[in-house]
């Protein structure tokens, strides 16, 4: 690698990001005290201001007793208000249409409940091939649920012979031939496993003017690319708030239901006494009255220690703001393409993330053409103290995080795979086809 490692010093004193307000973990040996850590995409690293936060709302629960549901400093009645318009920020989303509650999965089951309602030739689930097995497995037993045959109402759609991704047009052609058929489109915003941002506004208006409900898995997207969830005119999304979003494992999740589709009295739903109006939750009558807003979707009252990692992250998203880590996201991510692109010629490593900065977000996945994808990222961790995330069998994911990482992270990852990874002979001829890593599913 020719790029020295003063040049990744030099940037990163021009554009020195917000590392001072996270915890970054050492590295266990090696030249440099802390680990580039690479692996926001998966974890997030936590921020310094979480533990006093959270301390914060157990001290609460010791000195109120039951009394903090409505006397605590941030009584936890309506705690879950406190999250809201961040979240709506983060999202391109109106107050009313974000919610903070449950996990991923559980959202989108809760949210399929409403938006998945086959009927007559329009029944099929679209996703993608490369789905993260968590989705394609909710939507194959949604379809269960109805009765139906997961084999054959869900859809996968590949990348077209020869890419590595599904492109947006691969999209909107199938839209434009089986339009009729999808009763949900339901694509992650950008998908975990290449990396790709997909173009959602266009195929959430082609999705909407087939017929279809479009429905948006946003894991990968929340806090790494701007999104215009109401202008764009989604249906309906659901994210995790644990990845970008560093609010710690297992992070309760956010929601969105665009307006047009609050209050509506023919939308199934399931509920409890969070889906009630707060004003009269009290009343504990036999029958709810839902608010006409996401909240109607809400069914328990929410875990509130949860609740405070996920509203000291999004403050401190709201402080820097979306445009602006999108910058610096874009110039970081840039830079790691330059530096790997200095390493992978002769090895066999392929970048198969587009390579339109346009059509990622901070995110480039590496396939390795030998080896394990596991045992490479054992070895960048343990003798280089890089920590990647490896996806079996062949890819290695590289997130340089706006928010906190470095150029010089971005640097030890190059130069960690230059001396990992042995010039081959033979390498791979550019790109193939990517295979299958999930469940043997129906493809058209
Ligand atoms: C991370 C991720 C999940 C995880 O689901 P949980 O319910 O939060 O465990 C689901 N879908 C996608 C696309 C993800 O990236």
């Amino acid at each position: 690698m020719h790029t020295p490692e003063s040049e990744a010093h030099r940037r990163d004193a021009a554009d020195p990001g917000h590392r001072h307000l996270f915890h970054v973990p050492p590295a266990e040996g090696g030249r440099h005290p802390d680990v580039a850590y690479l692996a926001g995409n998966s974890l997030g690293l936590q921020p310094r201001a979480t533990r006093d936060e959270l301390v914060a709302d157990l001290d609460a629960w010791r000195r109120l007793g039951v009394e903090g549901h409505l006397e605590a400093e941030r009584a936890w009645l309506p705690y879950h208000e406190l999250l809201t318009a961040p979240a709506a920020r983060l999202v391109g989303a109106l107050p009313t249409e974000t919610v903070v509650m449950n996990s991923l999965t559980v959202n989108l089951h809760l949210l399929m409940v409403s938006f998945y309602r086959p009927a007559g030739e329009r029944t099929t689930i679209v996703i993608e091939d490369s789905a993260f097995p968590s989705d394609s497995y909710a939507v194959r037993s949604q379809a269960r649920f109805h009765g139906l045959d997961p084999g054959a109402t869900v859809v996968r759609l590949k990348p077209r012979p020869g890419s590595d991704t599904l492109g947006t047009q691969d999209v909107l052609d199938y839209l434009a031939r089986e339009g009729h058929t999808v009763a949900l489109l339901l694509l992650g915003g950008v998908n975990y496993l290449t990396g790709e941002l997909m173009d959602i506004p266009a195929i959430t208006a082609a999705g909407r003017a087939a017929g279809a409900v479009v429905g948006w898995d946003l894991a990968h997207a929340a806090g790494n690319v701007p999104l215009a969830l109401h202008d764009w005119d989604v249906d309906f999304a659901a994210w995790c708030s644990y990845k970008y979003l560093n609010s710690g494992p297992g992070a309760l999740g956010g929601v969105f239901v665009h307006e047009r589709h609050h209050g509506d009295p023919s939308l199934p739903r399931f509920e409890g006494w969070w889906s009630t109006e707060a004003a009269t939750r009290f009343e504990m009558t036999p029958v709810s009255r839902p608010p006409a807003t996401v909240e109607a979707w809400q069914i328990s009252n929410p875990p509130i220690f949860a609740m405070g990692p996920v509203r000291t992250s999004l403050e401190l998203f709201d402080s820097v703001g979306m445009p602006a880590l999108r910058e610096r996201s874009l110039r970081l991510t840039g830079w790691l393409e330059e530096l790997l692109d200095e390493v992978t010629p002769g090895r066999p490593l392929t970048v198969v993330t587009p390579r339109d900065p346009a059509r990622r977000g901070c995110q480039l996945s590496v396939r390795i053409g030998t080896g394990s994808a596991n045992e490479l990222t054992k070895r960048l961790r343990h003798e280089h103290g890089v920590i990647a995330d490896a996806r079996e069998p062949d890819i290695v994911r590289f997130a340089p995080v706006p928010l906190y990482s470095t150029y010089h992270d971005c640097w030890r990852v190059a130069d960690a795979l230059a001396a990992t990874v042995p010039v081959s002979a033979r390498s791979e001829p550019g790109l193939r086809a990517p295979q299958s890593r999930t469940e043997g599913g129906h493809s058209r």
